[in-house]
């Protein structure tokens, strides 16, 4: 199989709350061929969710013994809890020539892309990121230590945005859907075409 025939990896990424789940969601519901890669993680079960549904739920030891074993694409530590993608499920289903999406945190995104350059790299922002420096310092209301910290983050943030393939913002979730579609679309060509 050439590389053409291979499915695309994308990679739904972006700040904390800013909307990853609920857009890919959506985009399933609207895109149902795609291959969502559910993801292995040590923190408990959610009301509702449902084991190799949402996640594969794992005790920290066995967490630790996919990432000895190299089984995860990338896998983080996310507020105390460890999360990751395992490799196997991936790769096969892009063998298969099908799409498939991950929808992880910043730094699981820039581990892939060290190991899957290829991918195409979606960052979800905040439709008022750009404003967001001079609402942290206008405010006023905040202490120096307070403004520090915040522009840190954010300025983390807008850094790692440049490494992405394409920013779409979250402004209105079907808008952020339709634009991954459009995306994905000029993916496909573009690859036909190589
Ligand atoms: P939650 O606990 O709310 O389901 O997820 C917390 C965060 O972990 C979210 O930002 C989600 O995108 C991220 N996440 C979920 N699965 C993975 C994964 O496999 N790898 C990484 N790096 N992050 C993940």
């Amino acid at each position: 199989m050439t590389m053409e025939d291979r499915g695309l990896l994308l990679i739904l990424s972006g700040p904390a709350g800013v909307g990853k789940g609920t857009v890919c969601k959506a985009l399933r519901e609207k895109m149902p061929e795609l291959v969502y890669s559910v993801s292995a993680t040590t923190r408990s079960p959610r009301p509702g969710e449902v084991e190799g549904v949402n996640y594969f739920f794992k005790s920290k030891e066995e967490f630790q013994r996919m990432i000895e074993q190299d089984e995860l694409l990338e896998w983080a530590e996310y507020v105390g809890n460890f999360y990751g993608t395992p490799r196997r499920f991936v790769n096969d289903m892009l063998s298969e020539g099908k799409d498939v999406i991950l929808e992880i945190e910043v730094q699981g995104a820039l581990q892939v892309k060290k190991r899957f350059p290829q991918g195409t790299f979606l960052f979800l922002a905040p439709p008022d990121l750009n404003e967001l420096e001079n609402r942290i310092v206008g405010r006023g209301t905040e202490t120096e230590e307070v403004i520090r910290k915040r522009m840190e983050v954010a300025r983390g943030e807008i850094e790692l945005m440049d490494q992405y393939d394409y920013v779409v913002v979250n402004d209105v979730i079907e808008s952020a859907c339709d634009r991954i579609q459009a995306i994905i679309t000029a993916e496909h060509l573009k690859k036909e075409r190589q």
